[in-house]
């Protein structure tokens, strides 16, 4: 019998292994299992199982050492989904794996064994001291608790998973899954129930009365929770008694003290109770037309154009309850950090227990709680971020990607650069559920997919409760300072606006998307910008910190005295940050009460949810922050929105630059105004004649669409065409640059329809040290609907360059559908 093995590195194709007779019955599909590779052992992934060889074939084919689980790691739906992923985003199937699941997929180091010593030593009676369970029996017997590597040292043999996991279930030891790094293993807790029945306990009570009366305090203590058990602290806590009385009655029999295991629960500090409420006609109208797709089991993407207050939230919610009632489960998608608490509490407070959180503010521990959790089928929704789409759910009856535009919905500091957006439509595709992607602004290429009739567009064009769209104003800064109305980086209008509201005690939120004080640090003399000197970037100034930083690669050095190239002292702070913005704040309104939310002030757990508490029932005046300020809040005493310059992200050279600033803004105005009281925007700027700003305050998504689609038509961009970022990578710039040529090379060779850049060194040249090169290629929709022309193309350049290159160890990266150029 053989085998297919996959293993979790950057090989595309599997491989062949035999299976020893005494693994026949353990190996099946989705099995990790050890193999020998080369000099290595490896931990792969089987993937089929198949009952022959041809002759010639089965000479060469090596044994499996073992088979490692019980049970398949993935279902075969999700191995189809990340083949796709693998295919899509050129990288191996393994690598996808590596990525998706949480305990990681090298089990060597990470396995612990727990051993019931004296049923150890009885087992070891009737075995041959010899043999290796022979061997494996003496040293459980001795000690109950070994990793599974020391174990294999001492008995100097690697494949010991199927006799540990005969062990296991004679009940002699335990396997536990241990992450190796972040130490993560079922937690447990001491807990003790009572093992005699309540009338004996009241028999025994006089005699024990006699010599111990704090034994019989635990004692009626224990009576309320019998054989239910309570834990251990808790009965101490209440008792007062200490410990020895509870382990002499364990002693005698009468107690039973055992480990149990507690899960671990990401805990959401900002808490929002939602009002009972009734979907809206325009609300229901769309409600009916996802839930007949989810009725007849159908994939479908829909995209849910709503306006910034319209309720998208509570369509969710209201569809997850017919699918959960249906006795399916949701997964529910989220951008990263800031809008999960606030769409995540609405989750919980009607979920419940039947919700897990999964996001990268969780602990590695609650992670892993969370996913056992999922995989028992213990809980039927998962909202999260970006990594949630690997969530092991099954039985999919809908998926919600919420504020599908997303920029966070992409893996971008790390391969496989995904998108997740993306690839839970083809999930949805693949479990047979409806996919509804929501936002204000969808992104370019959603709202094209809808014109095209890929998807189905559903529109809510009102806001709830005859709530009005903010008014929206623009500041022209350049000619508020010929008026002398500029106090450094506010205008007087701006400032006046903000005391009105401190006076009414309404809320006001400022954004200025760039962190820290001032964003670049110069030499008035010279001229000389002070660097990073790990990449070429300019290093921001943190004044709380009193330090200089680096926002790619965290380099940071102490704020210098002097210039380091001339030594002038005339040095001088350029752009403006959120420290700067809440320093200058804090100057003109001493008594108002701000906070900042950027990913500095917000690093401590449970902060963010704080501040979002703090600031829904009025004790913070204002909210200044970066684009976390921007999305999903929804607080009705918000009535005021400044955005201190909307430059931030228009200059940027990239081609997504006008959607990025589009949406970033109509996001932000969208969280002034409710029902209750009517919004207003103002937005600094130094042109108030860009297209782009007029776009945003007229309202006009459809307006703004349409004028881009044209400009990327023209330009070929997506969604006109497909794209594909090479990138070079290494600490030495030549062999990145002979890499990157070598690879234009062979990418010219192609006969295909393709439009392929020169290379050149990226908008960020260096980063962490490392050079950067990169090649452009794009593929017209017309004749490469898929992509699949383009990505043929580049693995066949790929393929040959690797094959006789001098420079192939060099890193070489793709990014399929690149969210950024630079
Ligand atoms: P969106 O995500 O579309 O910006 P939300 O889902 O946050 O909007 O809803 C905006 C506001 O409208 C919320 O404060 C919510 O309480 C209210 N709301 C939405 N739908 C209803 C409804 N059907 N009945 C009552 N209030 C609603
Ligand atoms: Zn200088
Ligand atoms: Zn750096």
């Amino acid at each position: 019998m053989y085998c297919e093995v996959i293993f979790f590195l950057s090989f595309k194709n599997s491989f062949t292994y035999a299976v020893p007779a005494d693994l026949q019955d353990s190996i099946k599909f989705g099995v990790r299992v050890l193999a020998p590779f080369g000099k290595r052992t490896l931990t792969g992934l089987c993937v089929k199982t198949k009952i022959t060889l041809s002759g010639i074939e089965s000479e060469k084919v090596k044994e499996i050492f073992d088979v490692v689980d019980t049970s398949p790691i993935l279902s075969k739906k999700d191995f189809e989904l990340y083949e796709w992923m693998a295919e899509y985003y050129l990288c191996s199937t393994g690598e996808i794996i590596r990525n998706a699941t949480p305990h990681g997929t090298d089990i060597q180091s990470i396995r612990r064994i727990t051993s019931d010593t004296a049923f150890c030593s009885q087992l070891l009676l009737g075995e041959k001291a010899s043999s290796t369970k022979g061997k494996i029996l003496s040293i459980l017997s001795e000690r109950d608790n070994i990793t599974l590597k020391q174990l294999q040292k001492m008995v100097k043999k690697k494949n010991l998973y199927g006799l540990l996991r005969t062990l296991q279930l004679e009940g002699a030891i335990t396997i536990i899954d241990e992450l190796s790094k972040a130490k993560v293993r079922e937690k447990t807790q001491r807990y003790v129930k009572l093992k005699y029945s309540v009338e004996d306990v009241y028999n025994i009570i006089p005699e024990i009365e006699r010599r111990s009366p704090k034994q019989v305090v635990v004692l009626l203590k224990m009576i309320e929770y019998r054989q239910a058990g309570i834990s251990l602290k808790k009965l101490l806590d209440e008792t007062k008694v200490n410990a020895g009385s509870v382990a002499t009655l364990a002693k005698k029999g009468i107690l039973a003290l055992y480990q149990r295991s507690v899960e671990r629960r990401y805990k959401e500090t900002y808490e929002n109770d939602i009002p009972d409420f009734t979907l809206t006609e325009e609300q229901s109208k769309l409600y009916d037309s996802v839930l007949s797709a989810i009725e007849q089991n159908t994939f479908k993407t829909f995209l849910l154009y709503g306006v910034t207050g319209s309720g998208k939230t509570f369509v969710y919610l209201e569809l997850a309850k017919k699918v959960i009632a249906a006795g399916k489960s949701v997964l529910v998608m989220v951008p990263e950090i800031s809008l999960t608490p606030q769409i995540t509490s609405r989750f919980v407070h009607i979920f419940k227990d039947n919700v897990v959180v999964l996001h990268s503010r969780i602990s590695p521990g609650e992670r892993f709680d969370a996913w056992n959790k999922v995989v028992q089928g213990k809980a039927k929704i998962v909202i999260g971020a970006r990594s949630a789409l690997f969530a092991p759910l099954q039985n999919i009856g809908l998926i919600v990607v919420d504020e599908e535009h997303d920029a966070s919905y992409k893996q971008n500091d790390t391969v496989p650069k995904y998108n997740a957006r993306d690839a839970a439509v083809v999930k949805g595709k693949i479990y047979n559920a409806p996919v509804l992607l929501g936002s204000a602004t969808p992104s370019i290429e959603s709202m094209f997919n809808a014109q095209q009739g890929k998807y189905e567009l559903l529109e809510l064009r009102e806001r709830v409760d005859d709530a009005q769209l903010p008014e929206i104003r623009l500041v022209n800064i350049v000619e508020e300072k010929k008026q002398k109305r500029m106090f450094n980086v506010f205008s007087k209008t701006m400032l006046d606006m903000i005391g009105d509201r401190l006076q009414k005690k309404e809320g006001t939120i400022i954004l200025q998307n760039r962190r820290g004080f001032s964003t670049s640090v110069y030499c008035f003399d010279c001229g000389e910008i002070e660097m990073c000197e790990n990449c070429s970037v300019a290093l921001v100034h943190h004044i709380n910190q009193h330090q200089l930083q680096c926002h790619y690669c965290g380099f940071t050095k102490p704020v210098p005295k002097q210039c380091s190239k001339c030594g002038s002292f005339s040095i001088k702070y350029f752009g403006t940050g959120t420290e700067r913005v809440e320093d200058e704040l804090s100057f003109y309104f001493p008594e108002a009460s701000l906070h900042r939310v950027d990913s500095d002030a917000i690093a401590k757990k449970g902060s963010l949810g704080n501040i979002l508490n703090n600031f829904r029932n009025g004790q913070i005046d204002i909210l200044i922050g970066t684009q976390m300020v921007a999305k999903g809040l929804d607080f009705p005493r918000v009535t005021l929105v400044c955005v201190v310059s909307a430059e931030t992200n228009l200059w940027m050279p990239d081609f997504r630059a006008d959607e990025r600033t589009f949406q970033l803004l109509t996001q932000v105005a969208g969280r002034a105004g409710r029902a209750s009281a009517a919004g207003e925007v103002l937005i600094q700027t130094q042109n108030d004649k860009s297209p782009v700003l007029r776009k945003v305050i007229e309202n006009d998504y459809m307006g703004f669409f349409n004028r881009e689609l044209i400009n990327r038509e023209r330009l070929h961009y997506p969604p006109f065409v497909k794209i594909c970022l090479i990138e070079t990578k290494d600490l030495d710039e030549h062999k990145a640059k002979g890499a990157i040529a070598e690879i234009h090379a062979e990418l010219v060779k192609n006969k295909r329809p393709l439009i392929i850049t020169p290379p050149t060194t990226a908008i960020l040249a260096r980063l962490k040290n490392e050079y950067r090169y990169q090649i452009l290629i794009k593929s017209p929709r017309t004749s490469d609907a898929s992509g699949a022309i383009m990505r043929n193309a580049v693995m066949d350049a790929i393929k040959k360059f690797q094959g006789k290159s001098k420079f192939k160890d060099v890193r070489v990266i793709f990014d399929v559908d690149p969210q950024t150029l630079m």
